[in-house]
């Protein structure tokens, strides 16, 4: 069945085209990866489905109900860097990922429950093979333990979707091996929905069910800033 499905989007900047008519359904614990251009659109699309950005036009749907407006715990995120917090150590930074997920039952959990919170963040550290390092701080980190961190992180609200923008782009081939294992590991054990944006081809098919290339698509020769993406 279809988790979020997507009809008829479009993000318009002005008069120029980022998203034309972008109909799009993602099936409950899919792995979509989805390839494409710099520029075509990808990031754009991922901030759509996370409630960031309201489309010029069209209307996405979650579990057949209008998506909320606003990231709320059903969606995290990782990007490809600057998601954790340099001030905060490890299990700093997984607090104050629940404290944004804004929800009643988290902010019980952090104000009755602080040690209920800190034991979740503790398994959802030893999840991502962090549990020894929760009182460091990210700069003691490599980039891949930093990116498990940011995983750990947006896991920890215990979302239904995954959106990652380029989750291993910066991390060296052998990590990202390793990452690969994490996230399908993670994908498989807390029946998730994965959106990944990857540059990478052979990483969109290995780990995606499904593959799907933006690409920006001129619409009036004459024009050439105008132009649209399609997802196929
Ligand atoms: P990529 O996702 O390909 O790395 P960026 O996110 O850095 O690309 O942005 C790509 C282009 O989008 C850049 O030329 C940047 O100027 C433009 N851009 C991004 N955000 C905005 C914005 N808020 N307003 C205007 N242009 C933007
Ligand atoms: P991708 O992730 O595929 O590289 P983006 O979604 O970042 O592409 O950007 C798609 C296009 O939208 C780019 O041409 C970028 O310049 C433009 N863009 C993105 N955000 C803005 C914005 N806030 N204002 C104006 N243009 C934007």
């Amino acid at each position: 069945s279809n988790l979020l499905s997507l009809q008829n989007i479009w993000v318009e900047y002005g008069d120029k085209v980022v998203l034309e008519r972008v109909n799009l359904d993602i099936a409950t614990g899919s792995f979509v990866s989805i390839v494409g251009p710099s520029g075509a659109g990808k990031s754009t699309l991922l901030r759509v489905i996370l409630g960031q950005e309201a489309p010029t036009r069209g209307q996405i749907w979650l579990d057949g109900a209008p998506l909320p407006p606003e990231c709320g715990p059903d969606r995290g995120v990782v990007f490809q860097r600057y998601s954790v917090f340099p001030h905060l150590t490890v299990l700093g930074n997984m607090l104050f990922g629940l404290e944004c997920a804004q929800s009643p039952f988290l902010s019980r959990l952090l104000g009755a429950h602080r040690r209920t919170a800190i034991a979740e963040a503790e398994a959802m550290l030893d999840a991502v093979g962090l549990g020894d390092s929760r009182d460091i701080y990210p700069a003691q980190m490599s980039g891949g333990m930093q990116q498990r961190l940011a995983i750990a992180q947006a896991l920890i609200k215990r979302p239904r979707i995954l959106l990652l923008d380029e989750p291993f782009g910066a991390l060296d081939p052998g990590i990202r091996a390793d990452m690969h294992g994490l996230i399908t590991r993670l994908w498989r054990d807390y029946a998730l929905t994965i959106i990944m944006v990857t540059h990478d081809i052979k990483e969109a098919f290995s780990l995606g069910t499904r593959v799907l290339t933006i690409d920006k698509r001129r619409r009036d020769p004459h024009a050439p800033h105008r132009y649209g993406a399609t997802a196929v």
